[in-house]
């Protein structure tokens, strides 16, 4: 497994094709996931590449930056047991010159659910996947749904931006208890790691819910604790991930929840029958 810190290094070709898996690190069961569907995509001699960068320009807030978790050490031996055969682990100084003046904007899909409580996440995940695709040059690269919006954002991003780059789709990984993996997970106390299963189990049990209203009221109720604070519970089109959904479409109820400073987030599809 060949590791660079300097992208420039990237210049250097590897075989075809080669199929990108951008993370922040922190790897878990749900990354490897992601890393296997990447050979399947690369066959035995293309190359998989794994990013491991927590983009500074995506985060919101300085305290999550901050503590965001930065295991690497243990992030390349995941990798190397799961037969990655490159990684990219820079430092933010690599990635962003100081005068840097150009972003990539999305103007529609980031304005609901992630986008609307965090401003400017969606075009700092915009540009540092942008430039990733530009320095790895991939055939493809794989996302998880647990990120639906972001999933969205960047299809759009390569239809929008001719980006001729395979984005491949990844479905949530879960712990036993139906909680999403996550880097995150990390961060929480016993207790709130106790409590947080309930995101799932309630979206679930909503999803099949005869209307929208019934939907979101039962699902709120499900996730509702004095351990946590809901950030947003929304039914969206899977789509246009706008809210209100037509009844005949497909769509997602989808929420981001508090436990203390720590933000969970998961999505349940809603089949188009229903509402
Ligand atoms: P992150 O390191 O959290 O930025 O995630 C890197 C990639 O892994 C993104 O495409 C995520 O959607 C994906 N991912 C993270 N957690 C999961 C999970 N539990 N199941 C599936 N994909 C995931």
């Amino acid at each position: 497994m060949r590791v660079v810190t300097d992208p420039a290094e990237l210049r250097q070709a590897s075989p075809p094709p080669l199929v990108l898996v951008p993370t922040m690190g922190a790897l878990h069961a749900g990354h490897l996931a992601l890393v296997r569907r990447a050979r399947e995509a690369a066959g035995p001699d293309g190359t998989v590449a794994v990013s491991i960068f927590v983009n500074p320009i995506q985060f919101d807030r300085a305290a999550d930056l901050e503590a965001y978790p930065r295991p690497l050490e243990a992030d390349l031996d995941r990798c190397r047991e799961a037969g990655v055969d490159l990684v990219l682990a820079p430092q933010a100084g690599a990635m962003y010159p100081p005068d840097r003046s150009v972003t990539v904007l999305e103007t529609s899909l980031s304005k609901t659910l992630c986008g609307a409580t965090r401003p400017g996440h969606f075009d700092g995940v915009c540009t540092v996947v942008l430039k990733l695709f530009n320095l790895f040059r991939p055939a493809a690269a794989v996302f998880g749904e647990k990120d639906f919006q972001q999933l969205a954002i960047i299809r759009r991003m390569v239809r929008d931006l001719d980006v001729p780059v395979d984005i491949i789709p990844f479905p949530t990984v879960r712990e036993a208890d139906g909680l999403a993996m996550s880097s995150r997970n990390l961060r929480l106390s016993q207790e709130q790691r106790a409590d947080a299963p309930r995101i799932h189990r309630s979206l679930r049990h909503a999803a099949g819910r005869p209307d929208r209203e019934a939907m979101v009221a039962a699902a709120r109720e499900g996730i509702e604790s004095p351990l946590n604070r809901i950030d947003y519970l929304e039914l969206v089109d899977a789509e246009t991930l706008q809210p209100h959904p037509d009844p005949g479409r497909r769509a997602l109820l989808a929420a981001a929840v508090f436990y203390g400073e720590v933000r969970l987030i998961d999505n349940q599809p809603v089949a188009p029958a229903a509402g």
